[in-house]
């Protein structure tokens, strides 16, 4: 559990560094510590050295793990969202990064409408196109954006992505590059404000930063290594 704490101090210095590098305030530069498969135990820890902002990527761990901890809490949804589990988890999270269709966004309105509530998301970028991953593709993207943006429940607050895994950090940062790209091409194409980036994991975080990241998705850096798959 104290290793939780260096991990966090760690991750910290690095954050300000690879800002400090490209010229950017490290306030610009939340970091969610991943805490998915990790017990409550272990995200207790990482309150107690400071960290308040979590991420999940199941709704029901979410469920039974956001009640066993301080309500001061922050929890971003950073998963696929199943039809079936957003109006469960429509209380639970500030933030949902993986909007990754625009039946998905359609639903999440519609349900949002019902419940009263106002979602703040993120679209996915699947830039890759890879087959296994959710996610946008930029063309339909570009085509599906307009009717997204129409959805009056909902915000959009800018993009996500997952690059292809690689063992190689510096891999990532075309795909970070061309998410920063997109994202400045739809704030013109659309005259929108898209201002949150939400890319960077264990491996490439410092790079992402370099390349705009305003919200870096860390988890086994902070806890350790998952006992389930890594990419759920
Ligand atoms: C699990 C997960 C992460 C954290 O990955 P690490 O490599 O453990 O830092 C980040 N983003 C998403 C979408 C994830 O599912």
């Amino acid at each position: 559990m104290e290793e939780i704490a260096a991990n966090l101090a760690r991750i910290a210095t690095r954050i300000a560094e690879a800002a400090q590098k490209c010229g950017r305030s490290p306030d610009e530069i939340e970091l969610v510590a991943v805490s998915k498969t990790h017990a409550a135990e272990k995200v207790q820890a990482a309150v107690e050295a400071g960290q308040l902002l979590f991420g999940e990527s199941r709704v029901q761990e979410a469920r039974a793990k956001i009640p066993l901890l301080p309500s001061r809490l922050r929890w971003h949804f950073i998963g696929h969202l199943q039809k079936n589990k957003i109006r469960h988890a429509l209380p639970l999270f500030e933030l949902f990064h993986g909007i990754d269709s625009l039946a998905l966004a359609q639903d999440m309105d519609r349900i949002a409408e019902e419940e009263g509530m106002r979602p703040r998301i993120l679209l996915e970028v699947n830039l890759a196109g890879e087959a296994s991953k959710h996610g946008f593709s930029p063309e339909p993207l570009r085509r599906d954006l307009e009717t997204t943006l129409s959805l009056g429940r909902l915000t959009i607050e800018g993009l996500m992505t997952i690059p292809p895994l690689s063992p190689e950090a510096e891999a990532s940062r075309r795909y970070f590059v061309a998410l920063r790209e997109l994202r400045d091409q739809l704030e013109r194409e659309f005259n929108v404000r898209l201002p949150q980036l939400s890319m960077g994991m264990s491996g490439d975080f410092a790079i992402a930063i370099e390349e705009g990241a305003t919200l870096v998705r860390v988890g086994t850096a902070i806890f350790g290594e998952r006992s389930r798959p890594k990419r759920d």
